[in-house]
């Protein structure tokens, strides 16, 4: 197999564990992120080829993405994960802080699919964004961060209707919580007790259960789902109030 993943995000966490998998199943893998030290570490560990950018600047994305496919030949599969969370009220989210969210989690996946479509058209290939429960269902200070997710899994879906024609499948994922930076950053001890509360499974997922399901998406194994969420979410999104007094 010489298939070639492009993964945005790549230097830690769900994109790290995500490029380490699509190694082991035999792909070839180009991992962009902005933090330049990080990726290069990253990336001397487990042997993908780095290129720092960062997803939200047009210019850079037009530049990774040439640089990208001269590099590597071909682009089977692009994974939009580099993400930012920013969790705070409504009342206290002014327009730097929002455009902040905006122009990584949901400008960075459109620039950067955008770039992509005519490497994918070339292998009829796949896209498999990244969203977040709180793209499904709203919760408190997610004003920016649930907005962003809500539109990427929109925006996947008019990638699934427009590029099928292509032979490109488009599809989303949804993590529920999982233990990394960006998670730790927001998530205190009060909100991981209400996750463990409000999840089926009572825990948070790993980084390799989220990797699991979006290589499922972007591989032949997927070859007529598009257009879809999948939500790796330990039940989060199919129930609603009541669960934990149920459990107890
Ligand atoms: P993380 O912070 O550990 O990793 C994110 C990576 O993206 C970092 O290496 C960062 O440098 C990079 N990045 C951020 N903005 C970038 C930009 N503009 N250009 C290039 N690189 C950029 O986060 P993670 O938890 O692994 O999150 C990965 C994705 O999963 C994100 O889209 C996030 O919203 C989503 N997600 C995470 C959780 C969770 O609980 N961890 C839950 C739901 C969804």
């Amino acid at each position: 197999m010489d298939k070639v993943a492009l993964v945005t995000g790549a230097a830690r966490g769900i994109g790290l564990a995500t490029v380490k998998l699509f190694m082991e199943e035999g792909w070839r893998v180009v991992g962009v992120d902005r933090d330049a030290e990080a990726l290069r570490d990253a990336a001397g560990e487990a042997g993908f080829t780095p290129i720092v950018a960062d997803v939200s600047q047009p210019d850079a994305v037009a530049r990774f993405m040439q640089e990208a496919a001269e590099q590597m030949g071909r682009i089977d599969a692009l994974i939009n994960n580099a993400g930012v969370a920013d969790f705070g009220p409504i009342e206290e989210t002014d327009f730097a802080r929002w455009r902040r969210v905006m122009e990584t989690n949901l400008d960075g996946v459109f620039l950067t699919s955008q770039a992509a479509i005519p490497h994918l058209k070339a292998t009829k290939g796949a896209i498999v964004n990244i969203a977040s429960i709180s793209g499904l269902r709203a919760s408190t200070l997610r004003v920016a961060y649930g907005t962003s997710k809500a539109a990427v899994i929109q925006l996947t879906l008019q990638q699934a209707a427009e590029l099928g024609e292509y032979g490109i499948r488009a599809n989303v994922v949804a993590p529920g919580p999982v233990r990394t930076k960006l998670a730790m950053a927001v998530h205190s001890p009060e909100i991981i007790a209400a996750y463990h509360d409000a999840l089926p499974l009572n825990r948070y997922g790993t980084e390799r259960e989220i990797a699991e399901a979006i290589c499922f998406l972007a591989s032949d194994r997927a070859s007529f789902i598009t257009g879809q969420c999948l939500a790796a979410d330990g039940g989060f999104e199919g129930t609603g109030i009541g669960l934990p007094a149920l459990r107890g």
